[in-house]
């Protein structure tokens, strides 16, 4: 019998459709091989059968009750448990070179956008990460320029991997049922990333002055990083807004800046 009322400080809707659970291993197409790392496995909806398939299974759970439990579950066998925050787990840790691991993650909803800057400032030591998300993150995410919802996590992640928004979820699949639709996504990290490693901390400072302040031109949100003429020099109008820029146009600002300009 389970004891554990869902706290909401943690994030926790537990998926409970058997057809949705089915549909999450189905896309993630385990091989005896992997080596899953799988943050929140909260009673195990997705674990217990991902465990069955995979070689190797950590997981990360910040709920002590909750890991607890699933300790004490005869199927949860050798499984690897982190009783951690994921926000500040270092997933080399668990990384065994040349080893790549896969993610996987009904995520805290609370936490599901720096729990995603975290993931991709590590996104080099995955194959890919499948990640449930608020709908509308996922828009977000795969979101393309012009559009209001257009933003520093999608720019951020254009970057670095290829997006896709696999299928929608209903609020009655979990319990308790969220107020809001959700979706599950497949990040790839790109072979080349867009944005070379000596260039990230540039960029992501970057992305952040741009789209601080959405609705200034270019020239004002930049101007303690780029002059007029260096938006210029990367062929960019100073006078239209971060959210109209394509990630390559990102790129061409970032060639721009000097190491001193950032913080
Ligand atoms: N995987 C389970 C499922 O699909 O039913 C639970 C998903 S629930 C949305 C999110 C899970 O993440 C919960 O188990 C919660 O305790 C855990 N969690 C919340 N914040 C966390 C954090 N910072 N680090 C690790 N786990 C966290």
């Amino acid at each position: 019998m389970k004891t554990h009322s869902p706290r909401k400080r943690f994030g926790q809707n537990f998926l409970h459709d058997a057809g949705i659970i089915k549909r999450i291993i189905n896309s993630l197409k385990p091989k005896d091989s992997d080596h899953y790392i799988e943050i929140g496995p909260g009673h195990g909806a997705i674990t217990q059968p991902l465990a069955s398939q995979v070689k190797q299974l950590d997981v990360i759970e910040i709920d002590h009750d909750l890991a607890t439990e699933l300790q004490a579950q005869a199927w949860f066998g050798d499984i690897r448990l982190h009783r951690a925050d994921a926000l500040k787990f270092d997933f080399n840790s668990i990384a065994q070179p040349p080893e790549m691991l896969r993610l996987v993650g009904n995520l805290p909803y609370n936490i599901s956008t720096p729990l995603l800057f975290h993931i991709l400032s590590q996104h080099h030591l995955f194959t890919d990460m499948h990640v449930m998300l608020q709908k509308e993150v996922v828009q977000r995410m795969t979101a393309t320029p012009g559009n209001k919802i257009y933003g520093r996590l999608t720019v951020a992640l254009a970057a670095r991997c290829k997006v896709e928004s696999l299928f929608i979820i209903k609020p009655g699949a979990f319990n308790p049922a969220p107020k809001i639709d959700s979706a599950f996504a497949r990040l790839t990290p790109l072979e080349q990333p867009l944005i070379k490693p000596s260039e990230q901390n540039k960029f992501d400072t970057l992305l952040r002055h741009a789209f601080s302040q959405r609705r200034k031109q270019l020239g004002n949100a930049l101007q303690e990083l780029l002059c007029i003429e260096q938006i210029k020099a990367a062929g960019i109008n100073p006078q239209h807004r971060a959210e109209t820029l394509s990630v390559y146009e990102f790129i061409e600002l970032t060639h721009q800046l000097e190491d001193s300009s950032i913080s």
